[in-house]
């Protein structure tokens, strides 16, 4: 459907385990380049296809509030962690899309994240409810065969204001390069006894040291 220029919100959903300068610097560079109202954070409590999770939902989402201190447009949704069921994205988003119904949702995925998109939960009807932001991640490459490939071919546009007139339905890619930073590689290094600093917010360092987070 098409519809004057409306406000956007993006939505950043992740293990956030924990949270480093990768996400940061990703949101911070979208929400000066794009007409976004804000990025929410959305940690969830059970990845439903990824990894097992090392800090619990406490030590995450303090991390995230020490991580996103000062910064007004980037906030944290906790919804999913308040659920006791798997974090399915469809119903995050459509609880938001209740509580908003004049906002656009913008869902942004690193190209990693993309990568099994079509292995979410209804990952069909995620376009019924918002657009797609993906920033693409090195190592990474985007789908060009199969149902996503498909996806892309069908919804992708080039310019990013189609987003603001349409209130779903697009997929836009951004062009920004991201830093090669996972949580993975921050937690092996702990693990190792390695140095971690500018990788994480010196405040989130300070916590994980301080909790003893991702010794082992
Ligand atoms: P892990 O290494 O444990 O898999 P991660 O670093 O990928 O974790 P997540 O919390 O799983 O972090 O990611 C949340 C979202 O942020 C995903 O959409 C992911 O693609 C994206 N993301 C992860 N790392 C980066 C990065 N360096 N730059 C931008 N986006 C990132």
């Amino acid at each position: 459907m098409q519809t004057s220029k409306q406000s956007m919100i993006g939505i950043l959903g992740g293990t956030f385990d924990p949270i480093h300068i990768g996400h940061l610097r990703a949101a911070i560079e979208l929400s000066e380049q794009l007409p976004l109202s804000e990025i929410r954070f959305m940690p969830c409590k059970q990845p439903v296809l990824k990894k097992t999770l090392v800090a619990n939902a406490a030590h995450r989402i303090n991390m995230l509030h020490l991580a996103l201190a000062g910064y007004k447009k980037l906030i944290i949704d906790e919804r999913e962690l308040q659920r006791d069921t798997p974090s399915y994205t469809i119903n995050s988003l459509q609880a938001i899309h209740d509580e908003m119904p004049d906002r656009i949702i913008a869902l942004i995925l690193g190209s990693d994240a993309f990568r099994d998109f079509d292995q979410w939960h209804r990952w069909q009807e995620i376009l019924n409810l918002g657009h797609l932001i993906i920033i693409p991640r090195p190592h990474y490459d985007l789908p060009t065969t199969g149902p996503l490939a498909a996806l892309l071919h069908a919804h992708q546009v080039q310019d990013f204001n189609v987003l603001t007139h349409e209130r779903n339905g697009k997929i836009w890619i951004s062009a920004t390069p991201l830093l090669t930073i996972s949580a993975r590689e921050i937690r092996k290094h702990i693990a190792a006894h390695l140095d971690v600093r500018y990788l994480v917010p010196d405040e989130v360092l300070k916590y994980i040291v301080a909790n003893g987070l991702y010794l082992s």
